[in-house]
């Protein structure tokens, strides 16, 4: 089940006992690179002011939350693994430290139940109860640059149905609300606010603020019923999984990271339409990939030559290869071919045999010099500039260029 439409459904359930959330509720997407990980690789969490309310109804809210997540969640899937966590109390440095270890790299279903007994957080693992590690991130995680989502749900009958949108009414909304972002892939032709699963969502917009979200809703047009909707506060879209890291000897497997390095040979393309390159730097290298779904991120990838300076946000997959999520380029190296020299006739002069220098076959003029003339060649990727993904293919957690300033 869809965790979003759980948390939106136990949330409408407590404001029905009179409980209302402080805030929004908050989706915090972990490592994309984890192996043991739900799609979207993430957890939600909302505060409730416990002042407000009495001890009664503050038990009756964590039996709603227990209770539907029990009865809502399929826990037939084998990858079902729900966790909740009930925490009263400050967020402590030690909890977000939690959290950025979550999203930078690995925690252990074990790591996280150690974790919640020290912080004296109350745990209710399902089957092998994997959500636990999420949920206290997602409780834990700091938010200094974050991003809103709205989520809009279907009604059940039409689960697994097509999804009554109105394209040209996304299109239009992508142009109207310019507070918004990753609406849809232009170049391949991609509604990106629709999701491609049987989920309950009908669509997700992505913007910087909560007003640009309803405006872009009123813009988009559906022929089905929208049976409730949600705003979350995330950090999709932040490049909050990546650290800087100076060396690229110190980048570990399903780490996420920023990597300056060169060029260390050129480019190369497997089939199945991947690109592939060296990058080193002093400590060592690593070969970082730009896969067929990046569609038409691969010809920036093909473009780099070798001795160019780049700068790499992305992920250290499975097969320890850096998948690329955006580049920077910091310095090109110069292209150039060479060519036989021109004689003084105009004409271009041929060679007049191995180490014989070069001949004119108009004049007849010879050159004893045997030295191609080096000619620079016009490079198309520009120094300074990013280069990211496009839509279809972006992972929840990364930044995009138009967000950069933030
Ligand atoms: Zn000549």
């Amino acid at each position: 089940m869809c965790t979003t439409y759980l948390a939106c459904s136990i949330i409408n359930q407590l404001k029905d006992i009179g409980i209302s959330i402080e805030d929004y509720p908050r989706i915090i997407r972990l490592n994309p690179f984890a192996r043991f990980k739900t799609r979207g690789n993430g957890g939600i969490s909302f505060k409730i002011d416990m002042d407000k309310y009495d001890g009664e109804k503050i038990d009756l809210a964590k039996k709603i939350i227990l209770e539907n997540v029990e009865k809502l969640s399929e826990m037939s899937c084998e990858n079902t693994n729900p966790g909740v966590v009930l925490y009263k109390g400050d967020i402590t440095p030690e909890m977000e430290n939690y959290a950025m270890k979550a999203i930078y790299s690995i925690i252990s279903i074990k790591e996280a139940e150690d974790f919640a007994e020290k912080i004296g957080a109350e745990i209710h693992k399902f089957k092998k109860g994997r959500g636990i590690i999420g949920s206290i991130a997602a409780i834990a995680c700091p938010l200094k640059d974050y991003t809103y989502e709205l989520l809009t749900y279907r009604n059940k009958e039409n689960y697994g149905k097509k999804r009554q949108i109105n394209e040209k009414s996304v299109y239009e909304m992508d142009k109207k609300a310019t507070d918004t972002f990753e609406n849809i892939d232009i170049n391949n032709d991609y509604i990106a606010i629709e999701p491609k699963t049987p989920c309950p969502i009908l669509y997700g917009i992505r913007a910087e603020t909560v007003d640009g979200l309803k405006s872009a809703k009123s813009l988009v047009e559906v022929d089905e019923p929208i049976e409730s909707y949600c705003i979350f506060k995330t950090n999709q879209h932040t490049d909050m999984h990546l650290q800087n890291i100076a060396k690229i000897s110190d980048m570990e497997k399903y780490g996420c990271y920023i990597i300056s390095g060169y060029v260390k040979k050129d480019p190369y393309v497997i089939e199945g339409g991947h690109v592939f390159f060296t990058l080193a730097d002093d400590s060592g290298v690593i070969e970082a990939a730009a896969y067929e779904p990046t569609k038409e991120f691969r010809s920036v990838i093909k473009e780099l030559l070798f001795g160019d300076q780049v700068q790499l946000f992305g992920g250290i997959g499975c097969g320890g290869t850096f998948n690329i999520e955006k580049i920077k380029i910091i310095a090109l190296n110069k292209k150039q071919h060479f060519e036989n020299p021109i004689c003084s006739c105009g004409k271009r002069m041929t060679s007049a045999g191995k180490n014989k220098g070069f001949k004119c076959k108009k004049c007849g003029n010879k050159i004893t010099s045997s030295e191609k003339i080096a000619v620079e060649e016009k490079r198309d990727l520009v120094e300074g500039k990013f280069y990211e993904t496009p839509v279809v293919a972006r992972r929840h957690l990364a930044k995009p260029i138009c967000r950069m300033q933030n």
